[in-house]
């Protein structure tokens, strides 16, 4: 690949490793975000019909928070770790150096096509790695404003956009990167990992499936709070279009109802009256994926559930906000990711069967959890696997530098954001720090029954290592006593 080369040779110059390099890049990044806002939210217009205010919050400001959180913590991060050892290797010192990867490669999604590439890239510029990325074809107004702009602002011999599609992709994983960092879906997931493969490249990948909301019963007010987050975590960021929206709401029959109503105003007054008068929401990406959400109302049974919405503008690509109740389970709007504004609301006679709904279906992203009942908290923690759970409340986390932000099974796996992004970009190095003082004879041969004993005790009690060490020292003058 062109470039590549160039990448490996700024890489083995030393450059990116210093702190003021990594810091220098954050601040133009920073500065890149404030003086391309219009550019930035333009795009995002045209590629997806964000409105400027949704596109600030999941793009541009998550960016830039993400950077400045990067700038305050990146000498920390980057300092070495003092490790502990055992009393038996006095004296002795050790500690963790975090060392950059090399040269990575970041493919991004459509969804986001700033922060699922440049919120990655905060975390390769502060471990100090070389990066290529690839943002997503899908997405061709941010694609290219990306390529025409970033140049200007970063290091472009350390950092540089290659556009394209999936051939562009399948080139790029030809090459021996120092890691692959990927955002998309588990299909092409699979290819990339066995591209790594060849050459025994790390890789995350950043997946996607179904993310279920567990709807317990709540006093009038706070079910109210929980209708409002249950429907902007399903129409509120790229109407739906975004791995950690909301899939399906599970929920007990007797509430459905109220659920269903509640909804239905919620969405009159966030997103308008009807068809005609949508707003606020996002449009459906392209033809292929207005086809593919279409095609899940199209199914026996599936139409026939919809109690409100249903309404498509395929010139717009809009769909509206739409509510199903009970679709059948076997449709594949039940089994298949929805990624659209599509929301099943599936009935149960108890909550807690909810777990059992969970368990029988893939590993997802995120389960919501709506519910102040302590112990139906603790069995979704501990009966249930997903890559992250939110307790009253939806996509918050996203925005959590605190916390890691990754699958688990067929979601993905590593993990990104804020300290996490710096680790998933960087080698924990060990760095071990001996003298010549004070040889240990014992774990040398000849063997004989006192170093066994030795070695056996020096290993099951740490605390008296140094009692070992000395009565090592001790009998390392005395002759070898063989079994
Ligand atoms: P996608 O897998 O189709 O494409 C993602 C990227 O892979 C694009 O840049 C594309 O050009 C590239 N690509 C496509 N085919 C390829 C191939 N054969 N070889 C190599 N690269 C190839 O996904 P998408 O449609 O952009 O995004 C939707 C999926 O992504 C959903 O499943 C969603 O849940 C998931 N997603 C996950 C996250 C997350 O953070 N976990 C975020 C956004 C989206």
């Amino acid at each position: 690949m062109e470039g590549l080369e160039g990448l490996r040779r700024t890489f083995r110059s030393g450059r990116t490793r210093g702190v003021d390099w990594r810091k220098a890049q954050l601040l133009a990044l920073v500065k890149y975000l404030a003086e391309n806002e219009a550019q930035i939210l333009e795009a995002l217009e045209q590629d997806l019909g964000k409105h400027p205010v949704e596109a600030y919050r999941d793009e541009i400001g998550l960016v830039k928070k993400s950077a400045e959180h990067s700038l305050l913590n990146i000498k920390k991060w980057m300092a070495p770790k003092k490790a502990q050892l055992p009393l038996l290797l006095f004296p002795s010192r050790a500690e963790v150096l975090p060392e950059p990867l090399g040269t990575v490669l970041i493919i991004g999604s459509w969804n986001f096509p700033f922060s699922l590439t440049l919120d990655p890239l905060i975390g390769a510029i502060s471990a100090g790695n070389t990066v290529v990325i690839k943002p997503s074809e899908l997405a061709p107004a941010c694609s290219s404003l990306l390529c025409r702009t970033i140049p200007c602002y970063l290091d472009s011999e350390a950092i540089k956009i290659i556009e394209g599609g999936s051939d562009v992709a399948e080139q790029l994983l030809q090459h021996p990167w120092d890691k692959i960092f990927f955002t998309g879906s588990p299909r092409v997931g699979r290819t990339i990992m066995s591209a790594a493969a060849k050459h025994l490249t790390p890789v995350t990948l950043e997946l996607g499936g179904k993310c279920p909301v567990i709807l317990d019963s709540f006093s009038d007010s706070d079910f109210k709070v929980a209708v409002k987050r249950i429907a902007s975590g399903k129409w509120g960021s790229c109407a739906g279009q975004a791995c950690i929206g909301i899939d399906y709401v599970l929920v007990q029959q007797k509430f459905a109802s109220l659920l269903v109503e509640s909804l239905k105003s919620c969405i009159k007054r966030f997103y308008g009256e009807n068809m005609e008068k949508l707003q606020n929401i996002c449009r459906i990406v392209n033809n292929q994926h207005f086809d593919r959400i279409c095609k899940f109302l199209e199914e026996p049974g599936v139409a026939a559930s919809i109690v409100y919405g249903g309404s498509i503008n395929r010139e717009k690509l809009m769909i509206e906000p739409t509510i199903l109740l009970d679709p059948p389970l076997d449709s594949q709007i039940m089994t298949e990711e929805i990624f659209g504004p599509l929301l099943p609301i599936i009935t149960l006679d108890n909550i807690e069967e909810s777990i059992d709904f969970i368990n029988a279906r893939p590993k997802p992203l995120t389960i919501y959890g709506f519910t102040k009942n302590g112990k139906l908290k603790e069995q979704i923690l501990q009966e249930t696997s997903s890559g992250s759970v939110v307790f009253n409340d939806s996509l918050i986390q996203f925005i959590c530098d605190g916390l890691p932000f990754g699958g688990v099974g067929p979601s993905g796996f590593g993990r990104y954001h804020g300290k996490y992004s710096f680790d998933t970009f960087s080698h924990e190095k060990p760095v071990m720090h001996r003298t010549f003082f004070l040889e240990l004879e014992p774990r040398h041969p000849p063997w004989n029954e006192f170093k066994m004993d030795f070695i056996r005790l020096a290993y099951k009690f740490d605390y008296v290592g140094l009692l070992l060490l000395l009565l090592g020292l001790r009998r390392m003058f005395t002759p070898n006593r063989s079994r």
